[in-house]
């Protein structure tokens, strides 16, 4: 069976957690096996957001997501699966499944996700000659946005995380909402906050991100600006 682009149903729902889906290949990458699905909930990692976990579902077998890999030129998004259950090789090909993402731990993704992008607006505002170039929104204190260009200087830094956690908890408390446009390239966009190309997962409203901590603001290599932040 051919393959094509994989419909993502987290571009439209950051919060649905099952969903059906028709199984549009079964095949092995080394010994690793993996599925196709027509459409999925599963976000790959990328754009410095973690793969999500979850499992899928058919009438008999129960099969664990472990990883998630995205092909850039075809949009195919890969699952590749384990089960416990020793009669489950059968080709799931033309198959009916049901798939279900562990929520608890998407939202926990989105929200440092979102919180990454309600960062970078403020820097970019805060130091004018400063560009995010890229994110890394994973849990477990690792969370942190890179800007390079014009840097600070030291002598100013204590004070721009300050400014920084002051803005956040503002643009937080005033809950504003968040839109994700498709029409050609996806954006997501803060609303009167400068949109951003992103094909992630983001919250509906600003307030959805909970407390911000910034963990860490400095200088790194003499060339970028490394901000650490949490979310609570
Ligand atoms: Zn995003």
């Amino acid at each position: 069976m051919t393959t094509g682009v994989t419909e993502r149903l987290y571009y439209t729902n950051t919060r649905l957690a099952i969903a059906d889906a028709q199984v549009m290949e079964d095949a092995h990458d080394g010994g690793d096996r993996y599925v196709v699905l027509d459409r999925t909930i599963f976000h790959p990692q990328g754009g410095g957001q973690p793969s999500d976990v979850g499992e899928i579902r058919t009438a008999d077998h129960t099969f664990t997501v472990v990883r998630l890999t995205e092909t850039s030129r075809d949009g195919v998004i890969r699952h590749f699966i384990t089960t416990q259950t020793p009669d489950a090789a059968a080709s799931l090909v033309g198959r009916a499944i049901t798939m279900e993402i562990n929520l608890e731990a998407r939202l926990t993704f989105a929200r440092l996700h979102t919180a990454g992008h309600l960062l970078a607006n403020i820097v970019e505002e805060e130091c004018p000659g400063l560009v995010g170039r890229r994110g890394h929104h994973f849990t477990g204190g690792q969370a942190f946005v890179l800007f390079d260009g014009v840097l600070p200087a030291k002598e100013s830094l204590t004070a721009l995380k300050t400014t920084l956690e002051t803005r956040l908890a503002a643009l937080i408390a005033e809950n504003r909402p968040i839109a994700t446009h498709a029409d050609g390239a996806r954006t997501v966009g803060i609303e009167g906050l400068k949109a951003y190309p992103c094909g992630g997962t983001h919250l509906e409203h600003t307030g959805e991100i909970g407390a911000v901590t910034v963990r860490s603001v400095k200088i790194e290599k003499g060339k970028e600006l490394k901000i650490g932040y949490d979310v609570r």
